[in-house]
């Protein structure tokens, strides 16, 4: 069993967030054992747990009373990639920073800022039977393993990721999870910068998919499966205890993996 963990001082990050362009401070603060992750908003705190998913289109929203944040999963991810159990993060904004478009900001901020072990164990999840769950076209596979290890298969159409899986043991390829950056596909951008939508996204920190390859070069050549994995892995990281078992997500979405963290959550309820 490992020790819970927190951070050793406080990080601070700024940016602006990817969807709505809008300019954003976060500060990431160490918490006490057993607080688990919480966001402090403007209309109050909301805890990082399947529970307070509001919106799964594009990015997770977590929504408690007034209080709103949306992006949480790469930051999400980010922890769980540092084993950081507890910790409050305050955000002054509706959205978090779009960075690096992935994890490797926040790891780093993360990691930077000293990482703690806290009285008290982790309650891990253990995966003890395969469960398959479907929705429409989307398929996610659980089954017990000896550490957390997910998979991501990715099937656009007209793309160059028209076949694409990524993924292993999570403790072993954290590196490809945390620097694959978010996607998009070009016939799609123009649309989306219309709706208001992916304002603070950039041939920097988003990888085009075109028809036939990329419009900008690509940090791992699965990287838009890899960014999938990191989606899982923030998304999963709402059950609110480490995962060991095994996560093989194809062709899902925040949407399904939400609704997995929520059924493994009521499952412990
Ligand atoms: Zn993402």
């Amino acid at each position: 069993m490992a020790l819970q963990q927190t951070l050793a001082s406080a990080c601070r990050v700024d940016g602006i967030g990817l969807h709505t362009g809008a300019p954003v401070r976060v500060e990431v603060r160490p918490a006490p054992a057993s607080r688990g992750r919480v966001f402090l908003c403007a209309g109050g705190e909301i805890p990082a747990l399947a529970d307070y998913v509001v919106e799964t289109r594009r990015c997770v929203t977590l929504g408690r009373g007034a209080a709103r944040v949306s992006t949480v999963e790469h930051l999400l991810a980010a922890l769980a990639l540092a084993g950081v159990t507890n910790a409050e993060i305050a955000v002054d904004g509706p959205e978090l920073p779009a960075l690096d478009g992935a994890a490797h900001h926040w790891l780093h901020a993360v990691r930077a800022a000293g990482i703690c072990p806290q009285d008290g164990e982790v309650a891990e999840y253990t995966v003890t039977e395969p469960c398959w769950l479907e929705d429409g076209d989307s398929a996610l596979l659980l089954a017990p393993a000896a550490a957390l290890t997910l998979y991501a298969v990715l099937t656009v159409p007209d793309t160059a990721a028209a076949n694409m899986t990524a993924g292993g043991v999570v403790a072993e390829v954290a590196e490809e999870i945390a620097r694959a950056r978010t996607f998009g596909l070009e016939r799609e951008v123009a649309a989306l910068r219309e709706a208001g939508l992916a304002r603070g996204g950039s041939l920097e920190n988003a990888v085009v998919l075109t028809r036939d390859g990329y419009l900008n070069a690509r940090v791992w050549p699965q990287e838009p499966a890899w960014h999938k994995v990191l989606d899982l892995l923030g998304d999963l990281a709402l059950l609110g205890r480490p995962l060991r078992g095994m996560v093989v997500a194809i062709r899902a979405g925040h949407r399904q993996h939400v609704a997995l963290a929520r059924r493994l959550r009521e499952a412990t309820a």
